[in-house]
């Protein structure tokens, strides 16, 4: 089920006896140009990651689904990983990019992902305000990253949140399985109310994968939906492993999207396969799928989610609209 290639990488590295500048594996004509700028980024993990995008004609990658947070809280997610907790399943989960800030950053900028996110969430009350607080400030000094904010289910919520739309949040954050709260709680709905009004769009994990918790699946939220039809939800993870009930979400209510996190990996398949016969609805879906990666928090280099979605053989179109078309749309880029 481990992907053979989760040894620890190192992107900018030569440790790819495969892969070169030499343009092996990079058919079509727009790929080598596009790859090789000669600005001596285009090597190693970067390069294959600059090939995939060149070879769709894209400008770059968004990812949706990229995790920055105050230094000490990451660690603790790191922590917790490495001690393979309930939350992840209990599985082995090297994280491929445990760098510093800058050079986390860095790398997704080598990779060519124009825009992304800081996916950052509260475990308990009386953190969001305090996490908001540092994700406004990473976008302030970051600005190629989306400005994110989170909400936890408490008194003062619709205010925060308030606050954080004003001060020009552009994505929110919501994490039910580590919360291990009902996003359809009562004291959520203002808030939620405030979300939908400004059409800002909140990137949820609320499918049961790696593990359940116990308000995570497709009916919580669909009580949410129901009281907030126009909410701009993005299920995380595309809801694994319930997938065809959040892609029954997503046929239901327009303004429900799915991020690829992890999805379609040879990690992931190999215990919460997506269906094959589900494909024709991600087609279908198609300009509501968009590209995420748990960056810097995946157990496998970052350019096999790429070729993840490529092997699904949904084709040039799907690719290009999932990969940087359907976010740029979305966010305005
Ligand atoms: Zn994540």
């Amino acid at each position: 089920m481990s992907d053979p290639r989760t040894a620890p990488v190192d992107p900018a590295g030569s440790h790819h006896a495969h892969d070169p500048s030499d343009g092996c594996g990079a058919p079509g004509p727009a790929s080598g140009s596009r790859a090789a700028t000669g600005d001596g980024a285009s090597v190693g993990e970067a390069g294959e990651v600059r090939r995939f995008w060149g070879r769709l004609g894209l400008p770059g990658l968004v990812d949706v689904h990229t995790h920055f947070m105050p230094e000490r809280v990451l660690h603790k997610v790191w922590d917790y990983f490495d001690a393979q907790g309930p939350l992840t399943g209990r599985l082995e989960w090297p994280i491929t990019y445990r760098k510093e800030e800058a050079e986390r950053t860095a790398l997704l900028r080598e990779f060519g992902v124009r825009a992304f996110t800081a996916m950052l969430y509260p475990h308990k009350p009386g953190m969001a305000r305090w996490l908001n607080a540092w994700a406004a400030d990473f976008a302030h000094r970051t600005p190629d990253c989306l400005h994110t904010a989170t909400l936890f289910p408490e008194p003062g919520v619709e205010a925060y949140v308030r606050e954080a739309v004003e001060a020009g949040a552009r994505v929110f954050k919501a994490h039910v399985q580590v919360g291990a709260y009902d996003p359809a709680d009562e004291l959520l709905q203002r808030a939620w109310g405030v979300l939908a009004e400004a059409r800002i769009p909140v990137v949820i994990h609320c499918g049961s994968g790696p593990a359940p918790g116990k308000h995570t699946g497709p009916g919580p939220m669909a009580r949410v939906m129901a009281r907030h039809p126009k909410l701009r939800l993005i299920v995380a993870h595309l809801g694994m492993p319930e997938y065809e009930e959040f892609l029954g979400l997503a046929e239901r209510y327009g303004e429900v999207r799915l991020d690829t996190t992890m999805a379609f990996t040879d990690f992931t398949e190999g215990f919460m396969p997506f269906p094959r016969h589900a494909l024709p609805r991600l087609a279908e879906l198609g300009d509501r799928v968009l590209l995420g990666s748990d960056f810097p928090n995946l157990p496998y280099p970052y350019v096999h989610q790429l070729h993840a979605l490529e092997r699904l053989g949904l084709g040039r179109g799907w690719l290009r609209a999932v990969c940087h078309d359907n976010a740029a749309l979305l966010f305005g880029l």
